[in-house]
């Protein structure tokens, strides 16, 4: 297999962690960490990268003080090291001090997908600064110094050069430019607040040079800022680079394999990926929670539910799936933790003729690249099929319309490991699905807001070349579902209906690739 370089490459400043090296990295170093949790397959990781590898090459020289790292959770082993730091919802961005101890989950740096560059450089100095015992021996002192201190720098330092940054307490720029400055021998970079007024600054920002000789002058930049500061300081005679060793350097994404191409027809679901859905969905994302109980409990007791009642499962999958809402109808505590399901997943894994696959294996859900469709492709299939199903069912009394749906609301807020992905349903969730009254309703309500999102993402970064977002289904699936009036595209409803229930039901999914 071919390694395919998805969100990050061995050009990124960002050390590519997985599941092997993660513990050895973080743990006892002698520099801090800061690590971002993500899943390859959610979009909103796919549009950070960018930022993430920004901050990774603004900061690259405050490296010996803090590295910068990235671990795809959506990967092979690495979803256990993600769910041993507790984190079940992507991106998520964790601040791990220098000698860390082992067991430590770090500190969740307060940060999304929307932060920027800047956000996150002075939420990184915070954290920096947080540390209370055990500090960075590679990072400088970062507290504003005093008028007193200053008075007898010299008397107690070999430096050539005592750079002064006066600023407001709220200005990060002292900070940033020590933090620049750390891997130079013969100068210091201090911060001094505007409240020292004895020493007469009443500019803010400022920067001031001291040399041993008492000579003392204001540095002369275009604008008062960090890389203004920075040029001109690098510049000054006599300064030294430190040879500095890393410990790791940044490693090409190797833990993404290119899989073998499996052809399909893209006019059909298919059961491989349904049951990868359900792997994903039971061992992956609900795994990541260690304890399961109120609102999330209730949530995976009704998403097992909906499963037993209208997945068009194979014998062996309805009978795992039956035993997991067994053991969860017989649970009476108000914690689960999730070995108890674990369990069953595993004893079903035991039997020769094993309920589900050990492994995803997508099939019309394939994108061109690893890091592409997969598994959130799978979940909306699995829900549009659900929601058929329903509608088709004979169950008397007939289903509420909402079951389905209320099932499907609950597992992506609570389990569903892409955090926006998870806001933006649930923020459409609350505005209409409330007003679903009928079965086919409901069936309508789940294509129409998949295709919001369609075409909300339609030229996005997550978007695969390969199978680009339209508004589904297109013309040449369903001809019947389109016409136009007033000039203007219009779906026909009752076709559209017609089309999902023929599409989405048992006897139209194919079988193959189930092993
Ligand atoms: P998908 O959109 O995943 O569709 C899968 C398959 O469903 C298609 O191949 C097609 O056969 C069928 N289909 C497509 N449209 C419809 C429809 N209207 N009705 C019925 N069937 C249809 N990603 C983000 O970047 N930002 C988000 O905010 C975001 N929100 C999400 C919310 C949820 C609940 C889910 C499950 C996923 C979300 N995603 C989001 C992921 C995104 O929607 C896609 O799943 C992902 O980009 C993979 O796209 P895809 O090309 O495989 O097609």
């Amino acid at each position: 297999p071919v390694a395919e370089a998805c969100l990050y490459s061995q050009t990124d400043q960002v050390v590519v962690l997985n599941y092997d090296s993660i513990n050895s990295q973080l743990i006892n170093s002698s520099n801090a960490w800061v690590v971002e949790f993500y899943a390859s397959w959610c979009g909103y990781c796919k549009q950070f990268a960018p930022v993430w590898k920004d901050l990774a090459s603004n900061i690259t020289e405050w490296k010996p003080a803090i590295n910068l790292a990235a671990i795809d959770c959506a990967y092979g082993r690495n979803r256990i090291s993600c769910a041993h730091f507790e984190v079940s919802k992507y991106p998520t961005m964790k601040f791990f001090q220098a000698y860390s101890e082992n067991g430590s989950k770090g500190e969740v740096l307060n940060a999304n997908s929307s932060s920027n560059v800047t956000n996150l450089r002075q939420l990184i100095i915070d954290q920096l600064e947080s540390h209370v015992e055990a500090w960075p021996p590679a990072c400088p002192p970062l507290k504003p110094a005093s008028a007193a201190e200053l008075s007898y720098f010299f008397k107690t330092s070999s430096n050539k050069y005592l750079v002064l940054v006066f600023e407001e307490a709220s200005s990060y720029v002292g900070r940033e430019v020590t933090m620049d400055l750390l891997q130079y021998e013969n100068i210091v970079v201090r911060r001094v607040l505007n409240s020292e007024e004895a020493l007469g600054v009443t500019h803010f920002p400022s920067c001031y040079l001291h040399s041993p000789n008492r000579t003392f002058c204001r540095l002369i930049v275009h604008v008062e800022a960090r890389t203004f500061y920075v040029d001109a300081l690098r510049m000054l005679p006599g300064l030294e680079r430190r040879a500095y060793e890393p410990s790791v350097s940044p490693a090409p994404e190797k833990n993404t394999t290119a899989e073998e191409w499996r052809e399909f027809n893209r006019s059909r679901v298919y059961m491989a990926d349904l049951e990868s859905s359900l792997y994903y969905s039971l061992r992956v994302e609900v795994g990541t929670h260690i304890t399961i109980s109120g609102e999330p409990l209730s949530a995976l007791k009704a998403y097992i539910t909906v499963l037993v009642k209208y997945f068009p499962g194979r014998p062996v999958v309805m009978k795992l799936l039956q035993s997991l809402e067994s053991r969860l109808k017989s649970h009476d505590d108000p914690e689960l933790q999730y070995t108890a399901l674990e369990t069953v997943l595993d004893n079903e894994v035991q039997t020769p003729d094993a309920a589900l696959p050990d492994v995803e294996r997508w099939v019309s859900c394939q994108g061109s690249k690893p890091c592409f469709r997969g598994y959130p492709c799978s979940v909306w299939t699995l829900f549009h099929l659900l929601t058929v199903q329903a509608a088709h069912s004979t169950y008397t009394p007939a289903p509420d319309p909402l079951e389905v749906l209320q099932a499907m609301r609950g597992y992506i807020k609570h389990f569903f490991s892409c955090g926006n992905c998870a806001k933006h349903f649930e923020g459409m969730a609350a505005e209409s699905m409330s007003q679903v009254d009928s079965l086919p309703n409901s069936v309508l309500w789940l294509w129409s807001k998949h295709n919001i999102v369609n075409e909300r993402l339609a030229g996005d970064r997550s978007e695969d070349p390969k199978f680009p977002k339209v508004l589904w289904p297109p013309p040449d699936l369903c001809p019947q579902c389109h016409d136009e009036l007033k000039g203007k595209h219009d779906w026909k409803m009752d076709h559209i209906l017609e089309f999902l229930k023929v599409y989405f039901s048992p006897d139209c999914i194919l079988q193959d690739y189930l092993e």
